[in-house]
């Protein structure tokens, strides 16, 4: 079997999620004064925002919540959890993270390195569960649109991984062979398993090496090791 197409997960696979959304509330924490409205400091703000955000969207996976709720929602829970009643300041904190957060280029250790060596021998294309806008201008930042062919995003085609919808979409955009192509992706069940279920092999890359009993292709902790698969 002859692999022509590599599929890619974007956030914690290629752009550092953690580091550039870390930065971004910290950045937020000073400019919005937040100590002085009652915030002991950046990290405790930072730690009930990812609590308040991860809850919120489970919800906005499960269709319960719109993309605005979400938005609106996780910076006014947050202040809230702080005793901070302030409508318009959790708006306009979240307008700013929108703006700020995309815009950040911290990439994942040897992704260029490996996207220079793997465009040159594959199609490359990327799936990802996001916000269309929001996804490109992460792209566009960090310089990694070039490298890419198709770019499937889950807000465009309306349904989000590990939905099989989403892998059948991308094949047929890419115009590959799901028997010519994997996935690489950082989440087991959203991109692994959901591919796999679409006939993709799956590449579970597994920074932290994290305990599974899945069955996947290949599972790597370094992105560097691609150069060695391919
Ligand atoms: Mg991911």
């Amino acid at each position: 079997m002859k692999i022509k197409h590599i599929f890619f997960d974007l956030d914690r696979t290629l752009w550092d999620f953690e580091t550039n959304s870390h930065n971004t509330l910290e950045e937020l924490f000073s400019t919005f004064h937040l100590k002085e409205k009652g915030i002991p400091n950046a990290d405790k703000f930072i730690q009930i925002y990812k609590v308040r955000n991860e809850k919120l969207w489970e919800l906005y996976r499960a269709g319960k919540i719109s993309q605005i709720d979400l938005r609106r929602e996780r910076f006014q829970r947050t202040l809230a959890d702080f005793g901070i009643r302030d409508f318009a300041l959790a708006e306009a904190i979240g307008e700013q993270y929108i703006s700020i957060c995309p815009k950040k280029n911290q990439l994942l250790p040897s992704a260029i390195e490996v996207l220079e060596y793997l465009s040159k021998k594959y199609k490359l294309h990327i799936i990802t569960n996001g916000f269309h806008k929001v996804q490109h201008i992460k792209l566009k930042y960090s310089n990694l649109t070039k490298y890419f062919d198709a770019i499937i995003t889950s807000e465009k085609v309306g349904v989000m991984k590990p939905d099989t919808k989403i892998f059948d979409f991308a094949l047929e955009t890419a115009n590959a062979k799901s028997s010519e192509s994997v996935y690489v992706g950082d989440d087991l069940k959203v991109d692994i398993i959901g591919c796999q279920n679409c006939g993709i092999d799956g590449i579970y890359f597994n920074p932290n090496s994290e305990k599974h009993t899945e069955k996947v292709a290949f599972e790597i902790s370094c992105l560097s090791q691609l150069k060695e698969i391919f």
